[in-house]
């Protein structure tokens, strides 16, 4: 069919015609006339055939009148279809075109499709569709289907008293594409281009209505950054927003990395620093603590953003379906108590949700409002732990640990409000209390004429990188008169890899103080030796999951010996901490570790205990090694 020739197209102008009739018959009545007059013929004749003739006119127009009238009015109505702009088209009742106006030839061209080709406007499904249509109670629908690079609206009502199809059509690519764009933004992160908490919530419903009957699990996981606030502030928000790219791309690559297990996978930008991941329909036997784990692991690894180096590391709290909740309200808020319960951990681990731990996140909440008092009413406690020259077995120094002695459910170890307080920020304060403490402590035991030891306190992330510690240190080493030289801060690996740069300025402005730095928790870590070379410190302290299997792990031994002879080289000390047992402490001599620190020696103590050890200035059980006769490795054990 081609369209805008039709049928009703080619509408008669009926009254043209009958106007045109009308003077002819006048015409051919005047040629009568004039014909009898000529001819002289009766009045009378004449006369009465005008008026029959009047007659059977009048007559006519007033039959005809009203017709004329309605057959204007129906060729204004053909307009409406013929100089419409977008396509008109009936179709017959088995789908076939028999009538297009001129609008869909032009909307045939603009798509590049034949002009003869009227049915290229349809939807190709259109048999199916028109069936179903048919069945409809209003016979009436608004089908929107892709042709080309366009998007197609095609309006459509079944005429039954005519067994035709009136189809309507629209272009509303532009339309869509608005329609679109706003559907993206309302679901998608600006700054990272992933989908947002909104889609997150919506997918995680789909998923579990697909999975309602099939006994396949779903898996919600909630990542947060660790201590992503303290980077935001030191490092400002531009830094931090380049950073949160650098990981959603590293999170991208390592789930293409993992497509075989996580096909589904998708990750989503929560809010602020957590990500989140949908993984549906897996077994039983299946697990996402697998994919979760490498994600894990695979963070760790540097991100660079403006060449500079950053390390990053996840609180991963999981929660599946059926087993932990039935709807995404449930699952979100058990995959991010799992989460929190990661964070309190200390971060870098994950967590899969478990009942006891909604038990668990009301009693932190409690915790963090009794912590707010801990201060106020001096409920905190130092206790110090000596650390010991391994030949010589002279006590040289301790190390300072935080206690908090509840009013009600006693002693609370660091492992449990540490984290609380360093999410809180109320680290800052109780860090600095801490700090103030230990040196008024030692001064105390200087003055006292105790055996002179060093001072090792603890540095959370936040007190490293928020505060201005250099300025602090030395304040209160002036307040108290210590000599700086017995102070030694511990920072651990994972604090002084965050971001190198800073790292490295503060280590020196630190040592410029005169005091002794140490690197904590060494090996559990990512540390590349070339920061290790740059950082201006004196110690590693050996971690303790290393010392726990290093007579029975033959792979714990061989990094404890690797890392031992790697501070040597460097010309820094080792200390073991963690040493529980004879035997232990035998294997660390003969790796010619430098210092131990460990139950097996002595438990952390008060500050009256530490008192009545430090009489002496070494431990009495130990037996000295003279280290000119006797060779390394093949130290007396006692
Ligand atoms: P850390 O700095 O690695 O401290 C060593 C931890 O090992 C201490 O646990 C200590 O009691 C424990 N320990 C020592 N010897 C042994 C042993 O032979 N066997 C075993 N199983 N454990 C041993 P604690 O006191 O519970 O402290 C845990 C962590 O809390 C510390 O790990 C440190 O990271 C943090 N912490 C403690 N006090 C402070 C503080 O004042 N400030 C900050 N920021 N963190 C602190
Ligand atoms: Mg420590
Ligand atoms: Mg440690």
């Amino acid at each position: 069919m081609h369209p805008g020739r039709s049928a009703i197209g080619m509408a008669i102008n009926y009254k043209a015609k009958i106007f045109a009739s009308c003077l002819a018959l006048l015409a051919a009545w005047m040629m009568v006339v004039t014909m009898f007059a000529a001819a002289h013929v009766a009045r009378g004749v004449v006369v009465a055939l005008s008026v029959g003739i009047f007659a059977v006119l009048a007559a006519l127009g007033f039959r005809l009148l009203p017709r004329l009238a309605g057959q204007a009015q129906r060729q204004r109505l053909v307009l409406f279809p013929e100089r419409n702009p977008n396509p008109v088209l009936a179709l017959s009742s088995d789908g076939q075109v028999i009538y297009a106006n001129a609008g869909a030839g032009e909307m045939l061209k603009d798509l590049g499709a034949g002009e003869q080709n009227v049915t290229e406007l349809l939807p190709l499904d259109l048999q199916q569709r028109l069936a179903s249509l048919r069945a409809l109670p209003t016979a009436r629908q608004v089908w929107e289907y892709p042709k080309g690079n366009r998007v197609l609206a095609c309006s459509i009502n079944f005429l039954p008293d005519r067994d035709e199809f009136h189809a309507y059509i629209t272009d509303i690519t532009r339309h869509s594409r608005v329609e679109a764009e706003l559907s993206h933004q309302a679901h998608h992160d600006p700054l990272t281009g992933l989908p947002n908490r909104r889609l997150f919530q919506e997918r995680i419903d789909q998923a579990l209505a697909a999975h309602n009957h099939d006994n396949l699990r779903v898996a919600v996981i909630l990542m947060d950054l660790d201590r992503f606030n303290v980077i935001t502030r030191s490092l400002g928000h531009g830094v931090a927003d380049s950073l949160l790219q650098a990981v959603t791309a590293r999170l991208e690559h390592l789930l293409v990395e993992e497509r075989v297990v996580s096909a589904d996978a998708t990750l989503y930008r929560f809010e602020a620093d957590i990500f989140a991941l949908l993984v549906p329909g897996f077994t039983e036997n299946q697990t996402p603590l697998h994919l979760a784990e490498r994600l894990l692991a695979g963070i760790q690894q540097p991100l660079y953003v403006n060449t500079r180096e950053y390390f990053v590391t996840f609180s991963i709290g999981i929660s599946i379906y059926p087993l932990d909740g039935e709807n995404s309200i449930s699952l979100l808020r058990n995959a991010d108590t799992a989460m929190q319960r990661a964070k309190q951990l200390g971060g870098n681990n994950l967590q899969a949700y478990s009942l006891e731990m909604n038990a668990r996140a009301a009693e932190s909440l409690s915790l963090e409002n009794y912590l707010r008092h801990a201060m106020e009413h001096n409920e905190l406690r130092l206790n110090y732990q000596p650390e010991i020259e391994t030949r010589s077995g002279r006590i040289t120094g301790a190390e300072v640990l935080l206690r908090w002695k509840h009013p009600e459910r006693g002693v609370i170890m660091p492992s449990e409000f540490i984290p609380l307080a360093e999410e809180t920020g109320m680290i800052v304060a109780i860090g600095e209390w801490t700090l103030r403490t230990a040196c008024a402590q030692n001064k105390a035991w200087n003055i006292a004429g105790l055996t002179k030891i060093t001072m090792a306190v603890n540095i959370s992330a936040r007190q490293f990188h928020q505060q201005d510690l250099p300025s602090l240190v030395k304040r209160i080493l002036a307040e108290t008169g210590l000599d700086p030289a017995l102070l030694e801060l511990e920072i651990t690996e994972g604090v002084a890899m965050q971001d190198v740069e800073h790292t490295r300025a503060t280590l020196k402005r630190l040592k410029d103080i005169g005091i002794q730095l140490s690197i904590d928790d060494f090996g559990t870590g990512f540390s590349s030796l070339n920061y290790l070379r740059r950082f201006p410190i004196d110690r590693l302290k050996i971690d303790q999951s290393f010392v726990r299997n290093l007579t029975t792990d033959e792979n714990d031994a061989t990094i404890t010996r690797a890392i031992i002879g790697l501070a040597h080289s460097m010309r820094l000390t080792v200390i073991a901490e963690g040493v529980e047992s004879k035997e232990q402490l035998a294997q660390l001599r003969r790796e010619d570790c430098d210092m131990v620190q460990g139950y097996y020696m002595y438990r952390p103590l008060s500050a009256a205990a530490l008192e009545e050890v430090l009489h002496e200035d070494h431990v009495p059980w130990m037996t000295r090694i003279d280290p000119r006769r006797t060779p390394k490795g093949n130290y007396p054990v006692s």
